[in-house]
């Protein structure tokens, strides 16, 4: 076994290895970019070195760097996680030719597997089925136009390079079909430098079935059973669980003997995903991915296993550690991805910095949290937006769905906005209970899923009411230890005869301003008028926690305030009030509607009009890339271009002015 290893890879996946390799008595040494100085990771190895400036493509991407580090640190063998070099065939040739085991596939499946064209007619050729489409060499448009109408609309152009649901478009008419090749050929030259395309029959309702495989140097190979991760987004996964829901052992048994098939075809070792697409009874094969897969914990609490340490085994050349009774499932489990994201705006990533973060806590066998990131830490652009994986386990699946919903309910998240609530969402509908599972499933349930966000009721405006007055109180009694304390000065209302009132207003989203009356009370309670009714209310903090007292319940509460901002968490939801300050300036206009924003940050990558043009409403104006999304900006109004602020590769903040368009209606 290794004495050192390498992991060449950041976040949750960069702590998961490092655990299991520290379990194994095996030191780690990590790797980090300038962004991640203070990651977690960083923490969690023995060793950590700097491999280059935030922008993966000079840190993470950055095969010599990454090199180098493991020459000068003594490593043995590299871990790459899941993304990055991953799936680099190049990368895992150059660590053996610098004497280093990469810990996974050799290179030659993953160039076999690299290509889900030619990795198609590889499977093709060892018999395991594929989704009607075309893969072939051709690529000018009458070869794919003809292909197309072969198939049948609608139909799915992919990158042959891709992953992460990138380069992919749904083509449902031929007049279409131009535009869509000519849009995926031009993401996939930017994401992977290879345009080459390929075309499949678009299924209407199939679900994402896939098997996990492990295979070691001597060529035995294994299923390690299924997982289905049909609750995706924008052709990514967000919800994966094991077993799938009605899979029969014989199924089972042929979508296993499929995979094994192609992990053989291709001389695999280590660990890797054979993926499928399924409707009815009729399984397809879609790609192969040859590194562990973001989700491979479900197949761990289903089977008992580790698999990294599968991995590392293998890779030091020990034959399978396959258990003494046989593989054997028990029970149900489900992995929640929780990313910084905006489900209501297309799921646009969100970044900031996590100024508050609660997880559920942890039962070993039943609630893990795989994450990369503490409360303080920043959710950057630079890299992927997912925070944290949740993974429960239970004797069956309603069991396991129950375990989600208490863990998810307990997970609270403040600074960046986040996919909770859809996730709850998904996990409270009657058809996920029912296991009604296809890949249009968050599409198809989108309204149910993310309700308008919740009005909130008398007890947060009460809470924030608190917030205020606590703060008010801290600051004054600071002043008074420093000079001169008077019954005057303390703003509670205090006067000789009468107590006077504060007025304190808030604002949630759009909605209209609630003015909160204070009355002091005795020992920090106040009397306080909503518009709602009138209670009697006061903080209470004991050891571990905040509670809210009104009218004498007492319920348990967090609450956070940063300037204006004030953030009241009660009963699992999270609510987000503005005070308005008296003393502040009046706010600032609402932004000309002429000015283009940057919605997120991120790289401007093509400009699609030059200053002085004439366009129409909606007209796309610019794209940019933030990320791992392409964004489209589009004209507010007709009108004419007047300024263009930022060029192609410009890094833009949020908020950032791109363009500066003249409309229309506002011509002399
Ligand atoms: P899977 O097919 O395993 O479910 P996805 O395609 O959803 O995986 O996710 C793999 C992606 O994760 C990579 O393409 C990459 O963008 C991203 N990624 C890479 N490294 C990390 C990391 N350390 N933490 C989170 N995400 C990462
Ligand atoms: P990636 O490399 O981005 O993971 P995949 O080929 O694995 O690409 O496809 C990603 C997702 O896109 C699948 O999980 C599925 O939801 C959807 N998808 C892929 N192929 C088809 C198809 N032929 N019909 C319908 N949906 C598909
Ligand atoms: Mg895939």
């Amino acid at each position: 076994m290794f004495r050192k290893i390498l992991i060449a890879n950041r976040g949750e996946i960069a702590c998961r290895v490092i655990a299991t390799a520290r379990r194994m008595g095996i030191s780690t040494v990590a790797v980090y970019s300038e962004a991640d100085q203070n990651a977690l990771h960083v923490g969690k190895a023995d060793e950590a070195w700097p491999i280059g400036p935030a922008p993966a493509r000079q840190s993470y991407l950055s095969v010599d760097a990454i090199l180098d580090a493991a020459r000068r640190s003594g490593a043995e063998a590299i871990h790459p996680g899941y993304g990055f070099l991953s799936e680099n065939a190049e990368f895992a040739a150059a660590c053996e030719a610098a004497g280093l085991v990469f810990i996974g596939p050799p290179a030659a499946a993953i160039r076999a597997m690299g290509s889900k064209a030619e990795s198609k007619m590889l499977m093709e050729r060892s018999g395991v089925p594929l989704v009607p489409g075309y893969h072939g060499a051709a690529q000018d448009l009458p070869v794919l136009r003809a292909a197309a109408e072969r198939i049948g609309f609608p139909v799915l152009v992919k990158a042959s390079a891709g992953g992460g649901g990138k380069g992919m478009r749904v083509v449902e008419r031929l007049e279409e079909l131009a535009a869509a090749l000519d849009g995926a050929r031009r993401e996939a030259l930017a994401s992977f430098g290879d345009g080459r395309l390929l075309i499949e029959k678009y299924l209407q309702r199939p679900r994402h079935i896939e098997i996990q495989v492990f295979a070691d140097q001597r060529g035995e190979t294994v299923s390690l059973f299924e997982r289905d991760c049909s609750i995706q987004r924008r052709h990514q996964k967000v919800i994966e669980e094991a077993p799938a829901p009605g899979m029969d052992p014989a199924r089972r048994q042929a979508m296993g003997g499929a995979a094994i098939a192609a992990a053989r075809a291709v001389g695999y070792v280590g660990a890797g995903t054979v993926e499928f697409i399924a409707e009815g009874d009729k399984f397809y094969f879609m790609e192969m991915n040859t590194r562990l897969q973001v989700e491979h914990p479900v197949t761990e609490m289903v089977t008992g296993l580790d698999l990294v340490e599968w991995q590392l085994r293998v890779a030091a050349g020990e034959p399978l550690p396959l258990p003494p009774g046989g593989l054997r499932l028990r029970g149900h489990a489900i992995e929640a991805r929780i990313y910084a994201e905006q489900p209501e705006r297309d799921f646009q990533p969100s970044t900031g910095q996590l100024s508050h973060l609660r997880q559920p806590r942890e039962v070993p066998g039943r609630v893990r949290v795989d994450t990369g990131v503490r409360e303080g830490d920043a959710i950057t652009p630079h890299y992927d937006p997912m925070i944290a994986k949740l993974v429960v386990w239970g004797e069956d699946r309603a069991a396991a769905v129950r375990q989600l919903t208490s863990a998810l309910a307990a997970y609270q998240v403040v600074g960046v906005q986040t996919n909770l609530r859809l996730l709850a969402g998904i996990a409270a509908h009657p058809a996920f209970a029912a296991a009604e599972l296809d890949t249009g499933f968050i599409a198809r349930h989108a309204a149910a899923l993310l309700p308008p966000d919740a009005v909130p009721g008398i007890a947060v405006w009460a809470a924030a009411a608190l917030a205020l007055l606590r703060d008010q109180r801290i600051a004054l009694a600071a002043q008074s230890a420093d000079g001169g304390a008077s019954p005057w000065s303390v703003p509670d209302g205090w006067r000789l005869n009468a107590a006077a009132a504060q007025e304190l207003v808030f604002h949630h989203g759009d909605g209209p301003a609630m003015l909160v009356k204070a009355w002091p009370l005795a020992e920090a309670a106040f009397r306080l008028d909503l518009p709602g009714g009138t209670v009697t209310a006061a903080l209470r903090q004991n050891a571990a926690e905040n509670r809210l007292l009104l009218d004498g319940v007492s319920r348990r509460l967090e609450l956070l305030r940063q300037g204006d901002a004030v953030t009241v968490i009660l009963d699992g939801q999270i609510h987000r009030l503005t005070w308005i300050d008296p003393l502040a300036p009046p706010r600032k206009l609402a932004p000309a509607q002429g000015q283009l924003r940057a919605p997120i940050p991120g790289r401007v990558t093509r400009l699609l009009v030059q200053a002085g043009d004439r366009v129409a409403r909606h007209a796309p104006l610019l794209v940019m890339e933030a990320m791992k999304t392409e964004l489209t900006l589009r004209a507010p109004a007709a009108g004419l271009v007047e300024t263009i602020r930022h060029g192609v590769d410009e890094l833009v903040e949020e908020g950032t002015e791109l363009i500066r368009l003249r409309p229309d209606d506002e011509l002399p």
